[in-house]
Parts: structure tokens; C-alpha cells; sequence
């Protein structure tokens, strides 16, 4: 096989490149005007949002463990009680909306986060459209939970959402690209179809985080998160959230955490604050790492098969360069058999046998094993920020030794 050079200079996508990473300075320095008023004894003018602190202010958001607040009188102000708002997760859910350029509103896992939005958003009667062969438990939920309730729940390939008529549906749901198979489905085409259809289209970003891919810019009317994946980047929180444009649809998403009550803790929102400001620099660094591996796996004689959307062999590559950012930093590499898959897995001195992605440290899984619709030697390997001749050094003698 010929080696495919990938050129993330190639993506069509280079000015809003440059918007994003505006986008993330100014979601590091920026602080809420809540946020602020709470640090400053004396208010609201030197709490303006953008402005700089003052000497002997933290600049850490503070982690407020406080279940109550101060409430005299009639209820005002922007924290009362600590199921409905919180600072550490203003602070957090202040910097995820500058860098969705959206509003944003977190959840103690990816899970929460799906489920606040099909819970808030499909009623009876609706029929909600989900991908077959992406993440399965958000299936598992619309059958188990929804289902029940009188909501149709249906299923298509990722890839074949282009074929599929929209009509009649209330909500088209996106996974691009899909956790595991990696397939890609056409942001736009699939925007247009659901606003003609007048379904709403939601899309799961976990793969690629606001800095890879911005689904909310083709039209998306929201995306959902888990951020226990590259977001935080630590593998020490499970954590999640949902950024929409629409004020109803956020506000009802709003609403269901307040209500249903499931609600991030503030140390974990204050975790994955940490885990937020060093995004660029490593997705930056996982996504390179990928994107070099790709073409040299694809060299290897024990690989059969690189999934990757950077590849230009992977059947929407074109699809992929028109709306990706970057290419990510998950692939699946296909090896002869579940024997084979194990031992690279438990091989491989760089690669952690994790059942997650989008972590600091590599690591790999074979999805089979959940069965998932993937062949039996399908390895998911998360690229972490290891350097990258070391990467390449342990994986290939992996190989090497199959
Ligand atoms: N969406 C995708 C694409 C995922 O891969 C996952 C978890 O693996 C989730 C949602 C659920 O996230 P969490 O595990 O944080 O609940």
C-alpha cells in the first residue's frame, strides 16, 4: 500500500481555523460578570466580563462547595440553592459557551447530557431518528426510557443518513465521526434535510470538541458533549455538556438538569475547567500524533485496514476535509483476529486498555468486544500526547510481534 500523506493544511477550513483559536483565548481570559461579583466585595463595575482582575484575586475560578447561598427576603440574585446554579459551574459553563460561541450548560456525564436533551425535547408520539453504529448507549436509552413513553425510536447507518428521508421525524440525531466505526455523515446535507423535514438535528461533538469540528456553525440546532473524554483530557472525571444557539432549546435542557436534578459536582466542574484550558495544546498534539500514525499503520503488514477521515481512502474523506477542523485523534485499525487485537492491546507498552477516548496517555480497545458492529480484530486507538517517535517505536514493535 502507498503511504497517503495527510495535510491538515489540505482541510477547507483554514480561516475558521483562526476564529476557534480566538475563540479559545478568549474563553481562558474571560471570566462571568457573576463570577467576578462574587470575588469583588464591592460589585458590579470592576466585575464587568472581560475585565482584569485585581491584586489578590485568584485566578483559578474558587471551588464552591456551598449547597446554599445567602437568600434574605424575596429570592434573587443568581444563586439561591446549589441544584440550580453554582459558581465553579458558571465559571466553567462560561468558558465552554465562548468556545461554542454558544450557550452551554454541563452535566455530570456525557450520558446526562444526551439524555437532558432527548428527555426535554421528544414527547409522545415523536419520532427520533438515531445512528445505528454509533455510540450505543444513547440508543439503549431512547429504547429503554422513551420508547415506552409512545416515542418511535429508529436507527439508520451513519453513513447512509444522506439516503434517508427525514420526513416525519422530530429530531434527526448525529454521531460524526461515529464512536466506533468513525463513519462520517454530511453536516450539511443533513442540516438541510431536517430544517425541510422541520426536525430538530442535534449532533454528538465528543469525537472532535468544539476545537475539531462545529457542527452548531453548520446549522446543528445543538450539540452534546461527554467531556470525560479529550474536553477534560485527564481520564479522572466523567463529566458532559449540551451548547445550543436556540434560547427555548437551552433553557429546557436547563430546566430538566434543575428538575430532574442529576447536576455536576463543583469539584468536578472545577476539574474539567482545569482539563479545558490545556485543549488546544493537546488536542493539537493528539491530532498531529494521528494524523502521522495514520499513513504509517496503513504501511504495516499486520494492519489490514486505517479508519481515519483523514486518510484519503476512507470513503468520505472529501465530506470530512469540508467540515472538520481536524481529523481527530481516535482511529480504528483492523489486525487478523480478537487474539491478534488483544495481544497488540496488551503488547503495546504506550497504550492503556481503557475503554475510553481522548485521554493524555494512548490508549486502545477492541469495541467487538461490547458487540459493537465492527470486525473482530477492529482496534479503537485514542492517540494521546506521548511524543511521537516513541508512540510509533512501541506501537510498531507491537505489531512487529503479532
Ligand atoms: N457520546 C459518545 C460519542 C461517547 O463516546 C460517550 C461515552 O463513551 C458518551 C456520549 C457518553 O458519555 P459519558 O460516558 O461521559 O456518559
Amino acid at each position: 500500500m502507498s503511504r497517503q500523506n495527510i495535510q491538515t493544511r489540505d482541510l477547507d477550513t483554514p480561516d475558521r481555523q483562526e476564529e476557534v483559536q480566538e475563540l479559545f483565548c478568549r474563553a481562558l481570559h474571560q471570566r462571568t460578570a457573576e463570577h467576578k461579583a462574587k470575588l469583588h466585595d464591592d460589585g458590579a463595575d470592576s466585575a464587568s466580563a472581560g475585565a482584569a482582575g485585581r491584586a489578590g484575586d485568584p485566578v483559578t475560578p474558587p471551588i464552591v462547595f456551598s449547597s446554599v447561598f445567602f437568600l434574605p427576603g424575596d429570592p434573587a440574585g443568581p444563586y439561591q440553592y446549589a441544584r440550580w446554579s453554582n459558581p465553579t459551574w458558571t465559571a466553567l459553563e462560561e468558558t465552554l459557551s465562548i468556545l461554542e460561541d454558544a450557550e452551554s450548560v454541563i452535566f455530570p456525564s456525557g450520558m446526562a447530557a444526551v439524555a437532558a436533551v432527548l428527555c426535554s425535547q421528544l414527547k409522545p408520539g415523536d419520532r427520533v431518528l438515531l445512528p445505528g453504529d454509533a455510540y450505543y448507549t444513547s440508543r439503549v436509552l431512547a429504547d429503554t426510557y422513551l420508547a415506552p413513553y409512545g416515542v418511535k425510536v429508529l436507527t439508520c447507518p451513519s453513513a447512509d443518513f444522506d439516503k434517508q428521508d427525514f420526513s416525519g421525524f422530530r429530531m434527526i440525531w448525529i454521531e460524526t465521526p461515529s464512536n466506533p466505526g468513525l463513519e462520517i455523515c454530511d453536516l450539511r446535507k443533513a442540516v438541510a434535510k431536517a430544517r425541510e423535514a422541520g426536525a430538530t438535528l442535534i449532533a454528538d461533538n465528543t469525537m472532535l470538541t468544539p476545537l475539531g469540528q462545529r457542527p452548531l456553525d453548520f446549522g446543528a440546532d445543538a450539540v452534546v458533549s461527554s467531556d470525560s473524554k479529550a474536553i477534560n483530557g485527564h481520564s479522572d472525571v466523567v463529566f458532559g455538556h449540551v451548547a445550543s444557539r436556540q434560547a427555548g432549546l437551552i433553557t429546557a435542557v436547563r430546566d430538566w438538569r434543575k428538575i430532574y436534578g442529576a447536576i455536576p459536582g463543583p469539584f468536578e466542574s472545577w476539574l474539567v475547567h482545569r482539563g479545558l484550558e490545556t485543549l488546544e495544546v493537546r488536542f493539537e498534539r493528539m491530532c498531529n500524533n494521528a494524523e502521522a500514525l495514520a499513513p504509517r499503520l496503513t504501511e504495516h503488514p499486520k494492519v489490514r485496514q486505517v479508519k481515519f477521515p483523514g486518510l484519503p481512502d476512507h470513503p468520505a474523506h472529501a465530506v470530512a476535509k469540508s467540515q472538520m477542523l481536524r481529523f481527530g485523534n481516535v482511529l480504528g485499525i483492523v489486525v487478523s483476529d480478537k487474539n491478534a487485537a488483544e495481544r497488540f492491546i496488551n503488547s503495546c507498552k504506550v497504550l492503556r486498555p481503557t475503554t475510553s477516548f481522548g485521554g493524555v496517555h494512548s490508549s486502545a480497545e477492541r469495541r467487538a468486544r461490547w458487540g459493537d458492529k465492527v470486525p473482530e480484530g477492529f482496534v479503537r486507538l485514542s492517540v494521546g500526547c506521548e511524543p511521537l517517535e516513541q508512540l510509533w517505536k512501541e506501537i510498531k514493535s507491537a505489531l512487529d510481534n503479532l
